[in-house]
């Protein structure tokens, strides 16, 4: 079977959300009419989602169903879909209807434009305002500004992707929402539309608001990697030289007081700082040379490249 469209859904314990599911993403699916495959990974669910998994794939082998042996969280099993999927373009959404299928025309209509990324925008998002719209606001613009790649919604997970863009990206912790920005690193350009957000009918969401300062975390990382990855001695030595110039320049003055004016300077805690930034500054230097250690190790160990080919003309 030759799937254009593979469709990637993690899933964790979704079982009344399972039949709505097929129904409305079938039904959406019809109406592309382009061959497709439906890829759901069960990240360990615990209420009865595999069985009726189990028997959604048995009705309609188009639906594929990958099961972790326990929880590994979303962004694994957005990992595990991108690595099992066959079409050429992968649109991933969430188990729970709060997206919607129907929407799905419209991302492929905009891939057609020739977009590499094309990224669902809640317009009208149904979550209460101050524990999820707000955070996820803030969290928007840092992300946008941090990255470059500005975009409304970058917690929406109904997305379409260009294969080769989700095929080579490696995602670790809780970058799923972060893909985009990643891939940017390979030169990507990114679309968006505005997407239909509903409020969940059956189960809970599997996320409080501690998720907001991981993302911030994860934007730390993200922004180094895009930033840095590949030269982290030129962050991490130039603030080190910055701090020992400072440090420097500031024993020169106490030595100055010292040798030349004679005076006491045992107490003065600007001595106390001048050897702080000095040691400071040395051990950012030493990072950043271990740093650019790891970065070759991690590259050469992968076999990753450090520039990806669009084309090619002659050999
Ligand atoms: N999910 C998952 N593993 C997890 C947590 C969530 O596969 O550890 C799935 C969940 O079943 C849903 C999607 O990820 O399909 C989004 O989760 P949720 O609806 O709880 O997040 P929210 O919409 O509240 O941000
Ligand atoms: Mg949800």
């Amino acid at each position: 079977m030759n799937s254009e469209l593979s469709i990637v859904i993690p899933l964790y314990n979704e079982a009344e959300n399972i039949e709505p599911l097929y129904a409305e993403l079938s039904a959406a699916l019809a109406e592309v009419g382009r061959a497709y495959e439906v890829i759901i990974v069960d990240d360990g669910s615990r209420d009865d989602s595999f069985a009726r998994l189990k028997a959604v794939h048995e009705r309609d082998p188009r639906w594929r169903v990958i099961r972790f042996r326990r929880n590994f969280g979303q962004t694994a099993g957005f990992s595990a879909g991108f690595d099992a999927a066959r079409g050429q373009i992968v649109i991933t959404s969430d188990a729970d209807l709060q997206n919607d299928p129907r929407d799905i025309p419209r991302l492929l209509a905009k891939m057609a434009e020739g977009y590499d990324i094309v990224s669902g925008w809640r317009v009208n998002r149904k979550e209460p305002f101050l524990s999820r719209r707000l955070p996820s606001m803030i969290a928007n613009r840092l992300i946008s500004g941090a990255t470059g790649v500005t975009l409304h919604d970058y917690g929406c997970s109904l997305k379409a992707y260009r294969s080769e863009v989700v095929k080579s990206v490696r995602l670790y912790g809780e970058l799923h929402r972060f893909i985009p920005a990643i891939a940017s690193w390979m030169g990507v350009s990114v679309a968006e539309v505005p997407v239909n957000d509903r409020a969940r009918r059956f189960g809970r969401s599997k996320y409080g608001i501690n998720r907001t300062f991981k993302v911030f975390l994860d934007l730390i990382t993200v922004r180094f990697i895009l930033g840095y990855a590949t030269r982290p001695l030129h962050i991490f030595g130039g603030l080190g030289l910055i701090l020992s110039l400072l440090g420097i320049v500031t024993g020169l003055y106490l030595s100055f007081i010292k040798l030349a004016l004679g005076q006491q300077i045992g107490s003065r805690p600007l001595l106390l700082l001048a050897i702080l930034l000095v040691v400071l500054g040395v051990q950012m230097i030493s990072i950043g040379l271990l740093a650019e250690m790891v970065m070759r190790t991690y590259h050469e160990v992968q076999d990753k490249p450090i520039y990806v080919v669009r084309d090619r003309l002659g050999e």
